[in-house]
């Protein structure tokens, strides 16, 4: 049993806000105090601050992507900027800021034991990826056909057996489009005569996984990511939820208007305008921090565009039944101006936002840059000196195409907690964890106040993980294993055997041989029950 005494908590989902306190632990979990205390090990957190375990919700960090993009980085120079790291780094990079559970945003069905294996090495993480079904031949066939069970099947089979934890969808139609050679440019636009559109495959996936009651809705990457003028294209999408509960992923990347000029504006204030009050709505911000990053994405659309804008190398992979990945070399400079409206519209976006349960941290790392700038990120919206500090050294245009500089607002230390931990949690359909109640999992992160919050963010002066100690004074103890998270909702099994015969008649693989269809998972697997 462990005792951190004296400790001021910061629990925003049990509603304790700076209470000096005693945290018990016993095993795995937090505990109510117990009657006998005698043998417990005993911690002085007086002066410290206590808060749950970071949960990183939207990330790219595993399989095949990643390792197409440290291939391609070698000759660039970006392994050595701690850009695109080894599984095991990333979880202990993970780890030495306090995060607990992080989440792959985008996991090919066909490639996901690379996967899973890239999950299995990232020791001490709690882990789990998001299995990727908008473009699947199973999937879009059961849409097109208007059968909704076997929608559901599809679906569920996917997720089982690459052993996934949410359905996500990016740009849905995109893979297809670019197998036909057509491009997407509405959510109208029809794909196979007008029975398969983007908004057809949006509504059915979110309606079947809401039946399916998954833990976590559906995980949507929108169209149009990126262009002057996104802003409107995105609301429509949410508009074309109709409702229905979806988390939309690195939101800043849609929140640009267009000036007369045809240059980027921020649109921050429209967007929340449109998504503040869409309670059946969550968010990542996805946003950029100043440095070498990489487009890294499944949008072969988007990434074929930033080639032609951005010139520079880029690569795209085609897979045979489910689309294709692509990614691209980018660097987001201080003084150019469209990464400086980015990075400031960003700011602006967390900043307007009311509700840090629901717009949550994110760089979409490696897209926006990495993950380990998120004690700088925090730093600027907890601190409004620094944040015009910082203002002022990057080019003109984000003072001028923003609004960034007007606005006041500055996070407190809860609303932070809200927006890496207890926010993402309740996203996630997490009950273990993001709070600090008894019966929580003991995923604990805490600090020591100081005045330079970057620092005090980066360096937790001590994490513990499942119950134990995996970072004290900045020394990291080679944690256990983590656990991957997985779910298995019910589905009508005799149809896997029409899956598998869709697969070999419109590809040239032979299911058998599929590593996704039969073999191991992580031997730590935590099934999360659909409720
Ligand atoms: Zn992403």
């Amino acid at each position: 049993m462990i005792c951190l005494s004296g400790v001021k908590i910061i629990d925003p989902a049990n509603h304790i806000d700076g209470d000096i306190g005693d945290l018990w632990i016993e095993g795995d979990r937090i505990v109510a105090a117990p009657p006998a205390q005698d043998g417990a090990e005993m911690i002085d957190a007086r002066g410290w601050i206590a808060a749950p375990g970071g949960i990183e919700i939207h990330s790219h960090i595993a399989g095949a992507q990643m390792a197409m993009a440290r291939k391609f980085a070698v000759r660039e120079d970006r392994m050595d900027a701690g850009l695109l790291l080894p599984p095991a780094q990333i979880a202990q990079a993970y780890l030495k800021m306090g995060y607990t559970t992080v989440f792959d945003a985008a996991m090919s069905p066909m490639l996901s034991r690379l996967t899973q294996d890239d999950l299995k090495a990232m020791r001490g993480l709690d882990c789990g990826a998001y299995t990727l079904v908008s473009e699947q031949i199973c999937v879009v066939d059961a849409i097109k056909k208007q059968d909704d069970q076997a929608l559901k099947s599809a679906l569920a089979w996917l997720l089982t057996r690459s052993g996934g934890y949410a359905l996500k969808l990016v740009n849905p139609g995109v893979g297809l489009a670019w197998w036909m050679g057509k491009l997407l440019s509405s959510l109208d636009d029809a794909l196979d005569g007008d029975r398969l559109t983007q908004r057809r495959i949006i509504l059915a996936i979110a309606q079947a996984a809401k039946e399916l009651s998954l833990p976590h809705p559906i995980h949507l990457h929108a169209g149009n990511l990126g262009r002057p003028g996104s802003w409107q294209s995105f609301c429509e999408t949410v508009l074309a939820l109709e409702g229905l509960p979806a988390h939309l992923c690195h939101i800043q990347f849609y929140c640009y208007g267009k000036d007369d000029r045809g240059r980027s504006c921020s649109a921050a204030e429209q967007v929340v305008e449109t998504i503040a009050m869409r309670d059946n709505l969550t968010f990542d911000v996805g946003q950029i921090v100043f440095g070498p990053a990489m487009a890294l994405t499944c949008d072969l659309q988007l990434v074929e565009w930033l080639h032609r804008v951005g010139s520079g190398k880029w690569t795209c992979r085609l897979l045979e039944g489910e689309g294709g990945m692509g990614l691209l070399p980018l660097e987001y400079k201080i003084k150019d101006p469209s990464s400086a409206v980015q990075w400031a519209t960003g700011l602006e976006l967390l900043l307007r936002f009311p509700d840090p349960t629901r717009l949550f941290l994110s760089t979409d790392y490696p897209n926006g840059g990495p993950f380990i700038a998120y004690p700088r990120i925090i730093s600027w919206l907890m601190d409004g000196e620094a944040r015009q500090k910082m203002l002022a050294q990057v080019h003109p245009s984000a003072k001028l195409r923003t609004s960034l500089a007007d606005i006041d607002r500055q996070y407190t230390l809860t609303e932070v907690v809200q927006m890496t931990s207890a926010g993402p949690a309740r996203a996630l359909g997490l009950q273990d964890r993001g709070h600090l109640g008894a019966g929580a999992l003991a995923d604990i992160r805490c600090y020591q106040p100081q005045s330079d919050i970057e620092n005090m963010f980066a360096n937790p002066i001590l994490v513990i993980k499942r119950g134990q100690v995996v970072l004290r004074d900045g020394q990291l103890k080679l944690p256990s294993s983590g656990n991957h998270l997985s779910v298995e909702p019910d589905w009508d099994k005799d149809r896997e055997v029409i899956f598998k015969e869709q697969l070999q008649t419109n590809t040239t693989i032979d299911p058998r041989y599929l590593g996704w269809l039969e073999r191991g998972f992580h031997e730590n697997r935590e099934v999360i029950p659909c409720r």
